[in-house]
């Protein structure tokens, strides 16, 4: 039987390897962490993720967690200019700690095993497969899935190009109470080199995403929460008024180094699925989708004839064709929304023509 090792328990991790245990294959899924655990996220699933959460039959287990209904996002710019869409279809709002754990427990369930607290350090070519080193632990395969997420030690081990640049983006996330307003909205406020979003997850929590630019991080002298909200209540007015409805409720958590940059599908052979593959910027609220999304299709693909010479070529293909507009699309729009002069602009042509919003989340978004 066709032995596969999913480096990996995330999102894309544990879908490709339900898919593909599903399909009869022997699959291990190696995770670094111990779930449950909080992750760096917005947490915001679109209506996008919704559809493929019901399509790979996860929505039972996470309906559980009563994840709030998200219907309308509101974007605001540092000069008070302001737009409001309706979101095409609903979104939920859902922890991290809550999405990533019952996914990997349906990895299991569909047969793969599931280890954790298992970090993979090395993966080299033995014969026609692989021997995967986690500590002391070695695991062979006939195939090799990267699923580690958009920047792991193991990217150096591998020797991937992304990897030796650097990428001047931070993100920062913490859990807050309040906000009553906020019920079934989402909003993302812009200002000079940064973009915040705030929405609601299960149990009435408030998670407050945002991305900054690395030049502001250290003009403030560090990623401190207190610091950086201080500089949020100056940057956007909007903002302000929002933070003043929230007390934090949990501890923050920051991220540096996020690249959004192009990188390999493949390379010797191991195939790269999820953020491993690419990041799309956040403010698209879509990188969860793509990591289904693209699990989906490489299962579907890996299921179609078996490990096999040329599949690294033809993932590629595939995954250029699935998600490359929307992730160049994505990249610049982000450009615009950390800029000073385009991001008032961009808010206030949606504020105008709400039309142009629907067509810019149609362009980001593909249905299961
Ligand atoms: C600031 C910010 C906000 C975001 N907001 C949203 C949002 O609101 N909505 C949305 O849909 N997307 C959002 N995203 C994107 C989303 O978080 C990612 O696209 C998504 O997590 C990708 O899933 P993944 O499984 O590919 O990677 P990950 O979720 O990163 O999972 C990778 C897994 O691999 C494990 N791992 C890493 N290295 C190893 C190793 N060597 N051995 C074993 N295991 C390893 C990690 O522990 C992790 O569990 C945001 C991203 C950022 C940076």
């Amino acid at each position: 039987m066709t032995r596969v090792v999913v480096i990996g328990g995330g999102p894309a991790g544990a879908t490709v390897a339900a898919r593909l245990a599903r399909g009869g294959l022997e699959v291990t899924v190696l995770e670094r962490d111990t779930f449950p655990r909080d992750k760096l996220c917005g947490e915001f699933l679109s209506g996008d993720v919704v559809a493929w959460l019901e399509a790979i039959g996860v929505m039972p287990a996470l309906e559980a967690h009563a994840p709030p209904s998200i219907r309308r996002a509101r974007f605001t710019s540092a000069d008070g200019r302001e737009a409001r869409i309706a979101l095409p279809t609903p979104a939920l709002g859902l922890s991290r700690r809550a999405l990533d754990a019952t996914l990997f427990a349906h990895a299991v369930e569909c047969g793969a095993e599931g280890v954790q607290g298992c970090e993979v350090e090395a993966v080299e070519r033995r014969g026609y497969g692989w021997e995967v080193r986690a500590g002391a632990r070695t695991f062979e395969a006939d195939l090799v899935i990267g699923a580690q997420g958009r920047r792991s030690r193991l990217d150096r081990e591998l020797a991937r190009d992304f990897i030796a640049a650097r990428h001047p983006f931070v993100g920062l996330k913490r859990h807050h109470r309040g906000a009553d307003d906020l019920a079934e909205g989402v909003e993302i406020h812009t200002f000079d080199g940064g973009y915040c979003g705030a929405s609601h997850v299960e149990g009435g929590a408030v998670n407050v995403c945002m991305l900054l630019e690395e030049r502001v991080v250290r003009a403030l002298g560090g990623a401190d929460w207190d610091r950086v909200a201080a500089h949020l209540r100056s940057a956007n007015p909007a903002l302000a008024e929002r933070l003043a409805t929230l007390e934090p409720a949990g501890d923050p958590l920051a991220v540096a180094q996020v690249p959004f940059v192009d990188k390999t599908r493949h390379e010797d052979g191991v195939l790269f699925v999820g953020d491993a593959a690419a990041m799309i910027a956040p403010l698209a609220g879509d990188g969860q989708a793509m990591a289904i999304e693209s699990a989906v299709r490489l299962a579907e693909l890996v299921l179609d004839g078996g490990p096999r010479p040329g599949l690294g070529p033809a993932w590629d293909r595939l995954w250029r064709r699935r998600f490359g507009v929307r992730m160049k699309l994505a990249r610049t729009l982000q450009r615009g929304l950390l800029s000073p002069k385009w991001s008032p602009r961009l808010v206030g042509t949606v504020g105008r023509a709400p039309a142009v919003g629907d067509a810019l989340l149609r362009l980001l978004r593909t249905r299961a």
